[in-house]
């Protein structure tokens, strides 16, 4: 930054906080879209508690945010306040809640669960006594699992409002059909869950878009876990890529968050419907082939989600992960690394 512009900041800042608030006074601020905050509560897929999969989204205009999975979220939240990522929240305007409770209370409207896996949803099942009222969306096999397998008074009480014994209903349970179009309740984006191969287990991706009123339509995807589509022998993300092609094509897509769970060389048979940084790029070219061809998805920005911790002295999975996708991208993307807590904007 320039001597110049650091002086003018301030006034440029006052300037569009007054313009802002104009905005909002004419009603102009929920029809224009200012892209979408990510802020990471969880990055990694397994092994240790506490920083499991899970991240929030907001498209800027609105105030609240939709929980993509849930592997782990009040550490995650503990996490993201230290580091500055919810300036909004203050120890005063949370009262009587504390700042952590606040965000978990008021700023998170609902959640995304990919599929049915424990560093999904984890953080979820384990705040849930404290949460406020919220809608759960996932395909038909990830809610079926979610009413089975955990809300059944037996691993944990029944939170949710359908079910097995007494509901307790802090969860509206919505489960939705692949390929069709939702509205995601209190945060003005719009929905469409895609099916992932995932080792046995039914995952999926979640394509949001903001609202059809906004001037320029604008989408995100977030991926569950999946395999390559050659070891899964499945098409699926050959149909993903052939949507999200489009999207980049028609400008929209400003951002995607996908896994890489394991470095290069572990064998096919170990990775139990997971993606090395060469199984992800070799994807990836699919995508540039439906988004144009050669050079469509330069700078287009790819977070690197559910890296598996290793417990081997002296091994460093993320640091040989970000190697390997550095050294393979002749796509030009951008790919992003965040930790917990972090925010960034797309
Ligand atoms: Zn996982
Ligand atoms: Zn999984």
């Amino acid at each position: 930054m320039t001597q110049k512009s650091r002086n003018t900041a301030p006034f440029l800042a006052n300037r569009y906080l007054r313009a802002g608030a104009l905005a909002v006074g004419l009603g102009w601020a929920s029809s224009a879209s200012a892209g979408f905050q990510v802020v990471a509560l969880g990055v990694h897929g397994g092994v240790e508690e506490g920083n499991l999969t899970s991240y929030l989204l907001r498209d800027e205009s609105q105030k609240q945010f939709l929980a993509l999975d849930a592997g782990s979220v009040l550490p995650g939240i503990s996490k993201a306040l230290e580091k500055g990522s919810f300036p909004q929240v203050t120890a005063a305007n949370s009262a009587p809640l504390t700042p952590q409770g606040a965000v978990f209370r008021n700023l998170i409207s609902g959640y995304f669960i990919s599929h049915g896996h424990l560093d999904h949803l984890a953080g979820l099942i384990i705040s849930s006594p404290q949460d406020s009222k919220k809608t759960i969306y996932g395909s038909t096999e990830t809610i079926n699992t979610l009413r089975q397998y955990y809300f059944n008074w037996k691993v944990w009480p029944n939170f949710s409002d359908s079910g097995s014994g007494q509901r307790l209903g802090t969860y509206r349970l919505n489960a939705q059909r692949f390929g069709q179009r939702f509205s995601l309740a209190n945060v003005g984006l719009n929905g469409v869950i895609y099916p992932l191969s995932h080792g046995g287990v039914g995952s999926s991706m979640l394509l949001v878009s903001t609202a059809a009123t906004a001037q320029k339509q604008e989408s995100f995807a977030f991926f569950g876990d999946t395999g390559a589509d050659k070891l899964e022998k499945s098409q699926d993300l050959n149909a993903i890529w052939r949507v999200l092609g489009e999207e980049v094509k028609q400008h929209r897509l400003k951002g995607i968050i996908i896994e890489t769970s394991y470095p290069n060389g572990i064998p096919d048979k170990q990775l139990f419907g997971h993606l090395t940084p060469t199984l992800l790029l070799g994807e990836l070219a699919h995508l540039q082939q439906y988004a144009g061809g050669e050079g469509s998805l330069k700078g287009l920005k790819v977070v690197i989600s559910h890296i598996k911790p290793s417990l081997t002295a002296g091994a460093d999975p993320r640091a040989d992960i970000i190697r390997q996708l550095e050294q393979g991208n002749q796509l030009g993307v951008n790919f992003i690394f965040m930790q917990q807590g972090d925010s960034q904007t797309f």
